[in-house]
């Protein structure tokens, strides 16, 4: 079944120059690239993405590396589409402990844990279609993916933003 998922470099992935090749290891999959942004995380953004962990005593320390305190403060958040899209990605991040995860998938190879004990895993990947289509809705409007995932609808927004001068 055709799915899509949502990946992202976190900051050690991105200060540890491993963009290429994170992109390379995911290119295996064969899976189609239809949504890429680079996102400078705010709070909110970090909070809501990993609403489930808040009661983690962790939950902070993730919040500060996700928003880049720890790096680089930006993200490269990318849409894969395609058959069995997240299970094939999740294969290649590997296991969420950088210690236990094969050596030779994403998190094996780059991740590591802190002394503060967070797991710097260099990428994200959802983990099943429902956290998949949350996680593309928060990261993704829907004219930044090209294809139509998920239903839109036409709103006005009458918000301020800025335009090129
Ligand atoms: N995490 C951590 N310690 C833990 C569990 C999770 O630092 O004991 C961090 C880690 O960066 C992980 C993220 O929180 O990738 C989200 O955790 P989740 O359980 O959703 O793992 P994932 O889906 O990323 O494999
Ligand atoms: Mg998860």
């Amino acid at each position: 079944m055709d799915q899509a998922t949502l990946v992202l470099i976190k900051p050690d992935g991105l200060k540890k120059s491993l963009t290429g090749n994170i992109l390379t290891r995911l290119s295996e999959t064969k899976l189609d690239i239809v949504g890429a942004r680079i996102v400078k995380v705010s709070r909110e953004l970090a909070q809501k993405h990993y609403v489930m962990l808040k009661d983690k005593p962790f939950f902070e320390d993730l919040l500060k590396y996700l928003m880049g305190e720890y790096h680089k403060k930006k993200v490269m958040a990318l849409v894969y589409y395609g058959e069995d899209a997240i299970q094939k990605v999740r294969n290649i991040c590997g296991a969420t402990n950088p210690e236990e995860a094969d050596p030779v998938s994403i998190r094996g190879a780059y991740g590591r844990i802190t002394t503060k004990g967070v797991y710097e895993n260099a990428i994200h990947a959802s983990a099943n279609p429902e956290e998949a289509e949350r996680e593309i809705k928060l990261w993704f409007a829907p004219d930044e993916i090209i294809s139509e995932l998920y239903p839109a609808k036409v709103a006005k927004k009458n918000v301020e933003a800025r335009v090129w001068a």
